[in-house]
């Protein structure tokens, strides 16, 4: 949508179609509304232009224009490569990536399920090439937890890469 224009010499072209339409609308109009018939065509033609351009405008900036974070979906977050999308204002599908050979990523954290264990981590590892990489202090979920925290702090922060 971006960029988006409508050469002029059709502007004068969609206007006539409109004003077309509209004024069989309006004879439509006026059998059940009589407020419609004290009205002059062309005014009547314009405050309906300007009311769908005004809800066209609302629609595209609804649904269509996102926010600029909406494409911020990969980063090198603790020497990993993460991937994810956004759902509104929410994380989700967020993938860890071998940042040497791109290759998803497997996680080991069974040093979490020992409950004496002092180096709680989940490890990253890659199976092609080896790469290997950890986060401190819990497990996968915990892990997970701390990436999107990351994640969230850059763009409520505005840091991320454009
Ligand atoms: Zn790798």
């Amino acid at each position: 949508m971006r960029n988006f224009k409508i050469p002029p010499e059709y502007l004068g072209f969609l206007y006539f179609l409109w004003f077309e339409f509209a004024i069989i609308d309006k004879r439509k109009f006026m059998e059940e509304y009589s407020i419609v018939s004290f009205m002059p065509d062309w005014a009547f033609v314009t405050l309906s232009i300007i009311f769908l351009a005004a809800l066209l405008y609302l629609f595209i900036k609804i649904f269509i224009i996102k926010p600029a974070f909406f494409y911020y979906i990969e980063d090198n977050l603790y020497k990993i490569k993460w991937k994810w999308r956004w759902k509104k204002d929410k994380i989700i599908e967020l993938y860890c990536f071998c940042p040497k050979c791109e290759d998803r990523l497997v996680y080991d954290d069974t040093s979490c399920k020992d409950s004496y264990s002092l180096n709680k981590e989940t490890k990253f590892i890659c199976e092609k090439c080896h790469f290997s990489s950890s986060l401190s202090g819990g497990d996968i979920s915990y892990s997970l937890n701390i990436i999107e925290r990351e994640i969230n702090r850059k763009v409520r922060l505005d840091i991320y890469e454009k």
